[in-house]
C-alpha cells in the first residue's frame, strides 16, 4: 500500500488570460502540485505518474456516442457544456489544443490512476472528476466522463470482472449526474452521493439511480455535513463489496466557494478527505481521489492538503 499522484503540469488550462473570467481556477492543478512539493520535496516526484498522453478516440467511444464525440467539434456545443461565451470568438483548433486537450489528459490520468490503485491502493489523480457529462451530453464544465471511461475501459482490460462492485463516493457540492445517467442499469456500482439538494443540476431522472442520496440544504455547515457523512459512509462500505472506489473530492462545498452554497469551513474539509481516505484503507478498497469542482481561490490549497496527508499518513 502506496501512494501515487498522477499529474503533469499540462493539466492546467491558459488561454490567453481569457480563463480568468470562468469561475474555474484553471491553474489550480500545478498549484496544487507545487504546494505539496513545498512540504514533500523529493517523495512526491518519485511518486508522481505521468500521463502518457492523452485518452484515445476509441476508448472515449466505449462510453459516448458518436454523434456526441462529433459534435466537440463545433464550438457553440463547447460553449454550452462549458459555460463560457467568450470561447466563441476563439479558432477551433485553439480550443482543442487549450482546452480539450487537458480534459482528455486528465480523463488519461483518471483511468491510469484506476489502473495503479488496483496494485498500490492510494491513488489522487490531480484533475478529473468530471461528473456531469453523459454518453450523450456534455454540461456542467465537464466534457468527458472520465470516471465511467475508467471502470468501463478496466472491465475491457480483465482487471475489473464484469460483477465486481465498485463504489463511487460524490462529495462534490453538485449532483453527480453524468456517471448516474451512464450506469442507469449497472447494479455492480454503488453511488453515494452527498451534495446541494438546491443548486444544478437538480436531475430528478439521474438520482433515482443513487443509491445513498443524501441532498443537503443550501447553508449547510460543517457539523451537520461531518454528521451526514459519518453517519451513512460505513454503511456504504460495507454494503458495496467495492473492488475499486472513486472518490469525487469536490472542494467547491468550503463556505467562500462561488457555486457550492453550503458553508463548510476550511478544518471540516480536511476532516472530510481524511475521514473518507481513513474508512477506505480501513475497508481495504483500492481507491482513486479525484478533485472535480472548487471554485475558490483557495480550493489548490485544501487539495494539497489532503495530498500531504495522504503521503504523511501511508507514504511511510
Ligand atoms: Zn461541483
Amino acid at each position: 500500500m502506496k501512494p501515487y499522484v498522477v499529474y503533469t503540469p499540462d493539466y492546467d488550462i491558459h488561454f490567453g488570460g481569457l480563463e480568468k473570467l470562468h469561475p474555474f481556477d484553471t491553474r489550480k492543478y500545478s498549484r496544487a502540485y507545487e504546494e505539496a512539493r513545498k512540504r514533500l520535496g523529493a517523495a512526491l516526484a518519485q511518486a508522481t505518474l505521468i500521463p502518457p498522453g492523452q485518452v484515445s478516440d476509441d476508448d472515449l467511444r466505449l462510453v459516448h456516442t458518436r454523434e456526441y464525440l462529433e459534435s466537440l467539434k463545433s464550438v457553440q456545443v463547447l460553449v454550452q457544456a462549458l459555460e463560457f461565451p467568450p470561447l466563441a470568438l476563439f479558432p477551433y483548433g485553439m480550443i482543442e489544443q487549450h482546452l480539450l486537450r487537458p480534459m482528455r489528459l486528465a480523463t488519461m490520468g483518471t483511468l491510469m490512476a484506476a489502473r495503479a490503485a488496483l496494485h498500490h491502493r492510494l491513488l489522487l489523480n490531480l484533475s478529473g472528476g468530471y461528473h456531469h457529462a453523459s454518453a450523450s451530453k456534455g454540461e456542467g464544465f465537464t466534457i468527458f466522463s472520465d470516471i465511467a471511461l475508467a471502470i468501463i475501459k478496466l472491465r475491457r482490460e480483465g482487471l475489473l470482472a464484469e460483477h465486481d462492485g465498485v463504489l463511487i463516493i460524490d462529495l462534490d457540492a453538485h449532483q453527480g449526474n453524468g456517471y448516474a445517467r451512464i450506469f442507469r442499469d449497472d447494479a455492480t456500482i454503488t453511488i453515494f452521493d452527498m451534495y446541494n439538494g438546491s443548486i444544478y443540476p437538480m436531475d430528478g431522472y439521474a438520482r433515482k439511480r443513487i443509491n445513498y442520496d443524501l441532498p443537503l440544504p443550501p447553508g449547510c455547515a460543517d457539523q451537520q455535513y461531518l454528521l451526514t457523512l459519518k453517519a451513512e459512509l460505513p454503511r456504504a462500505l460495507e454494503a458495496a463489496q467495492a473492488k475499486l472506489a472513486f472518490y469525487v473530492a469536490g472542494t467547491d462545498i468550503y463556505e467562500r466557494d462561488m457555486l457550492g452554497g453550503l458553508r463548510v469551513t476550511e478544518e471540516a474539509i480536511f476532516d472530510r478527505d481524511s475521514y473518507v481516505l481513513n474508512r477506505l484503507a480501513e475497508a481495504d478498497i483500492p481507491f482513486v481521489m479525484l478533485p472535480a469542482g472548487g471554485y475558490s481561490a483557495d480550493s489548490y490549497r485544501f487539495i494539497a492538503r489532503t495530498l500531504c496527508y495522504l503521503f504523511e499518513r501511508w507514504g511511510g
